[in-house]
């Protein structure tokens, strides 16, 4: 599926000595030729960013290929500069940049854009600076006595460098006394203390202190994935990507630490990619205290830090200060070299996919950059995603299976509670927490146990089900949920474009009771405070936790039992780890399962499966209660068992049958506009235009309005396209958007393997 495709064969050298190098002016994406002289030979490599002179000023470019000669030989201008010494994006990444350019169809100038962070690409090498300060030697003590009277506060300072081992920098000592900089200025001159400029990393965890760890004696388990590992990081040109799916605390991450252990050996570097929710201080100090001794050279990247932090992380990387590298999505595209193995963490996680422009998902770009580094890849998963299953499954990934936990502890029990069969007690005929769960709770806050709510509350429009018989509306063509538009009061299928009136009374028993699934974390929370007033509870939410290091602190508090419910979205799904949680809930599992689109099921299992995973931790066994209005439905009675095989099977047959991925890629395309006219009107024109001279497999829906039909005050419409064969389809749908305009005010965009439907 991922092949990478001759993504080097522009790349190539074509001598050992260019005289001209192919650069991609940044602003203007034109591709143009340049001299390069004799003084910058040395600097000027694939990948480096120069200033190139541009009718009459200086643009930037980056380095796109090498040659001996050119088309237009007499008439090219020299380079005038490089930026830094050393290329910007090694070999191998401009390699991937060509690649995913070309698979995902989005210009290669906006793929180099995202590779860089923004301040590492608009003020590079800004870093922090401070003095040195060393003594050279201190006065005899008459001169020191005499100094105490005349300066008394260059005395201090001297003896406060002394007190320091004769060492100190300028910033500490103005801690001391704000006016420093003119006394040592003077001690300077006195040639009392020499000073010395010195660069400042912005260390995110500089204030952290970590506790070395050993590597801990595998189980029978590990050892035979590790095994599997060891022969791939010796043979990496004969080993596919290896999947391994192990359940939540079957030791997945000690098997990452010690390959890592063994890559370092053999002095090559490690790129880690966890997903960003799971990317918690925990997570980091879990690497920092294992290679304790070089924790200085592992590099950390992801969007909460600061510009400054981000700008040092990545040069650290450039200049080869680091040799593991740990981040969210876009570390795929850390300026790594050397690569002896990447590791994927959750590699199902949707946050994989960036949601604009370039919709890349970093693990099928970590697949393809293993193979370009020629380094082994190991994706990691307690619910693996259908596709890297599948893949798995045909052969082309290994499969490495775990499934015990490490502390032997079973799983928790899993109930399921029916909504179906709970009164309705609140006023618009929604049981937030049913008897069962309230008596669960109930019976944690008399032991001084601790209980986690789940709420997931993605999706705008809810879907139309039975409170009888808990049926919900489903397109008879796609088996997906039908969304209700309140703008024109129809139910509309997002995949065929199929519409129909909302029926009165459930299509399935007749009863007229239908309703609109849907209440969010803020309502369960003000609920939940009412039925336990003497409780102490938090909400875990992106609304809550607006603030830096709040989502830390209230984790702290729950781990600290300072807290005896938390309440939360998917922020408190994943990766953490309280021992005395015997209790989680899923307020509505529904939500997931009746979102309008074909995955629905996949990430109600997943999300299912990893909330359970929060349960018993600990010394106590813990329990699972899912309520739900659909307890027959396969997501749910699959992970109450915890058979992700059984789902697999059912759902991959499933998606054969209505050909959905990971049987066939997809392309999303999307247009929106102010005018909803033109931007129905435009898509309908690709459509028929793409329709000519199509490849034979594609299959194609109809132009129809987008799950969010009005966003930011404008129209949004959808096209599904459908083929067997990815590459022939992008490059259709290329020639096809080559030759059209659209109407002024219409942004059309396209996303390739999207994830989700909306
Ligand atoms: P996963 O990543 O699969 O969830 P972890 O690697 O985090 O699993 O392991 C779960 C727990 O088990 C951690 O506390 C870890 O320290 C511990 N653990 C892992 N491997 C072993 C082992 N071989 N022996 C003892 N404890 C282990
Ligand atoms: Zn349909």
């Amino acid at each position: 599926l991922f092949e990478p495709q001759d993504g080097g064969a522009v790349l190539e050298r074509e001598s050992d000595q260019p005289r001209i190098a192919r650069v991609l002016v940044e602003e203007t994406a034109l591709e143009l030729d340049y001299i390069i002289p004799e003084e910058l030979a040395h600097r000027v490599h694939l990948g480096s960013r120069v200033h190139v002179p541009l009718q009459g000023r200086r643009a930037i470019a980056v380095v796109v290929q090498l040659l001996n000669d050119s088309p237009h030989a007499g008439r090219l201008r020299p380079i005038a500069d490089t930026i830094g010494t050393k290329a910007m994006f090694p070999e191998n990444l401009l390699k991937l940049a060509k690649w995913l350019s070309a698979y995902y169809l989005c210009p290669l100038r906006q793929v180099l854009r995202t590779m860089l962070p923004e301040a590492v690409r608009s003020r590079p090498e800004s870093f922090l600076s401070d003095s040195h300060i060393s003594l050279v030697k201190m006065p005899d003590t008459d001169e020191l006595e005499k100094l105490r009277k005349a300066a008394p506060i260059q005395v201090r300072i001297l003896e406060t460098i002394q007190a320091n081992g004769g060492e100190s920098t300028l910033s500490m000592l103005r801690k001391e006394l704000p006016r420093a900089t003119q006394v040592i200025h003077v001690l300077v001159k006195k040639g009392l203390v020499t000073r010395s400029e010195v660069r400042v990393e912005r260390d995110p965890f500089q204030e952290e202190e970590f506790m070395p760890s050993a590597p801990l004696t595998l189980t029978e388990e590990q050892s035979a994935v590790y095994a599997r590992v060891l022969q791939a990081l010796e043979r990496p040109a004969d080993s596919p990507p290896m999947l391994v799916f192990g359940v939540t605390g079957s030791g997945k991450t000690e098997i990452y630490l010690q390959a890592i252990g063994r890559v370092l050996e053999k002095n090559k570097t490690a790129l880690v990619l966890v997903p960003e929710i799971s990317l918690t201080p925990q997570t980091i100090e879990r690497f920092k205290s294992r290679f304790s001794e070089r924790k200085q050279r592992i590099a950390v990247l992801h969007s909460h830090l600061s510009e400054g932090e981000r700008h040092d992380e990545w040069f650290k990387i450039h200049e080869e200060r680091a040799d593991i590298v740990i981040g969210a999505r876009s570390a795929i595209f850390a300026p790594l070299e050397n690569v002896g193995l990447i590791i994927v963490d959750e590699e199902h996680e949707p946050s994989y996919k960036q949601d604009e422009n370039p919709r890349y998902h970093a693990r099928d770009l970590a697949v393809v950059r293993a193979k370009m580094e020629g380094c082994p890849v190991i994706l990691g998963s307690a619910t693996p995603s259908l596709e890297s299953f599948e893949n798995a499954k045909s052969g082309k990934y290994e499969l490495l299976r775990m499934n015990k936990r490490t502390d032997g502890k079973s799983l928790p029990l899993i109930r399921i509670v029916d909504m179906r069969l709970e009164k309705r007690r609140t006023k618009d005929g929604f049981s937030i927490l049913s008897e069962k769960l309230r008596l669960a709770v109930q019976a944690r806050l008399e032991r001084g146990e601790q209980s986690i709510l789940f709420l997931n509350r993605r999706g705008f429009n809810t879907a139309l089900s039975c409170m009888k018989c808990g049926v919900t509306c489903v397109c008879p063509d796609c088996s997906v949920a039908m969304t209700f538009h309140k703008s024109d009061t129809k139910l509309i299928c997002h995949v065929c474009g199929m519409r129909k009136l909302p029926p009165r009374k459930c299509e399935s028993c007749g009863d007229p009771s239908l309703s609109f699934a849907g209440f969010g974390t803020e309502r369960a929370e003000e609920t939940i405070r009412k039925v336990f007033p003497q409780a102490r509870l938090a909400r875990v939410d992106t609304d809550t936790m607006q603030r830096k290091n709040q989502l830390r602190d209230t984790l702290r508090l729950f781990r600290s039992q300072k807290l005896d419910i938390l309440i939360g979205t998917q922020m408190i799904a994943k990766g953490l780890d309280f021992p005395n949680v015997t209790l989680v809930g899923v307020l509505n599992a529904d939500l997931a399962l009746n979102l309008p689109d074909y995955r629905a099921a996949e990430r109600t299992f997943q999300l299912l499966t990893q909330v359970a995973g929060r349960a018993g931790r600990g010394e106590r066994q813990g329990e699972v209660f899912i309520q739900t209005y659909t307890p027959h439905s396969p997501a749910i009675q699959f992970s109450r068992h915890t058979d992700f095989d059984g789902f697999a099977e059912q759902e991959l047959e499933q998606r054969q049958q209505w050909h959905y991925p990971p049987y066939l890629h997809t392309v999303l395309i999307g247009s929106r506009g102010k005018e909803a006219a033109h931007a129905e009107f435009s898509l309908q024109t690709l459509a028929s235009r793409l329709q000519k001279e199509a490849p034979p497999d594609l299959i194609m829906g109809e132009p129809c309005p987008s799950p969010l039909a009005k966003a930011h005050g404008q129209f949004r419409f959808q096209l599904l396209l459908r083929a067997e064969k990815i590459r022939p389809l992008v490059m259709h749908l290329q020639k096809v958007l080559a030759g059209m305009t659209f109407p002024e005010g219409v942004i059309v965009t396209w996303d390739v393997d999207a994830m989700s439907l909306m």
